[in-house]
């Protein structure tokens, strides 16, 4: 068996010189798949080209994060429907709501989120869902969807939240910050079925524990896992072969 990273951004300017070697560092540490999703169109180019070097590996998704929604978000909005006719992704995102680092174009996150909503059901693809300080109002939107599958990557909410975002369906995704003392997510990791969880990074951010503060890499993928074996009482073997399996289902790779 093998593991899955389902967010990474290796893409990013942190990763310009030695991305292929992160990928193969991944590969030896048995993270075998990488979901890639995208910022904007400005990372377009370099995603894809990471994903044409690593067919086997490295899987994109397409879409605007919402600190990326300015001004000109319906000519971005445009690009991203335009990728969508030509290449294959395998998923929407990563698309959402933040209203923690900036909330100057909180409307047009809203109109930007429920447009690639749409793309995502009409091509039938599952969605990378980005919350910050904004889990009830998209749990709100997203009652207008149902149907729609995909993850809440590098969850943040409280437990109602998870309960209620998989109960709708969706997976939630676990990154390093489940290492990280008084995070408060171990806790909702024990209680949440194992079924309903993703591993991912987030890298280059949140390395976890012993790496936290430098550079993350999917290569630690299997330090995540490896905490949600401890909190939940299984085995990592059973982590690995079940977040695989449903990360496999859900992005259909
Ligand atoms: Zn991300």
């Amino acid at each position: 068996m093998y593991f899955i990273d389902s967010h990474c951004h290796l893409y990013l300017k942190e990763f310009q010189n030695d991305w292929k070697k992160s990928v193969e560092d991944a590969l030896k540490n048995k993270v075998e798949k990488i979901i890639l999703p995208n910022l904007d169109s400005t990372s377009i180019l370099a995603m894809n080209e990471i994903a044409d070097a690593f067919p086997n590996n490295c899987f994109p998704a397409i879409g605007i994060h919402p600190s990326s929604v300015k001004k000109n978000y319906s000519e971005e909005l445009k690009i991203i429907e335009e990728e969508l006719k030509k290449t294959k992704y395998f998923a929407v995102g990563e698309i959402g709501l933040d209203f923690y680092w900036d909330k100057t174009y909180i409307k047009e996150q809203k109109i930007a989120l429920e447009f690639q909503l749409e793309l995502a059901r009409k091509y039938g693809l599952p969605v990378i869902i980005h919350s910050r300080n904004s889990m009830d109002e998209i749990i709100e939107i997203m009652k207008n969807y149902e149907g729609l599958t995909g993850v809440f990557h590098c969850f943040s909410g409280n437990l109602k939240h998870a309960e209620e975002v998989t109960s709708m369906g969706f997976k939630i995704g676990i990154t390093g910050v489940v290492t990280y003392k008084n995070s408060g997510l171990a806790e909702i990791v024990k209680k949440i079925n194992i079924e309903n969880l993703l591993l991912e990074t987030d890298a280059p951010f949140l390395s976890p524990i012993p790496h936290r503060g430098k550079r993350n890499e999917s290569a630690y993928i299997p330090l995540i896992a490896e905490k949600i074996a401890e909190v939940k009482n299984i085995t990592i073997e059973e982590v690995e072969e079940t977040t695989t399996r449903t990360a496999e289902e859900v992005f259909k790779i």
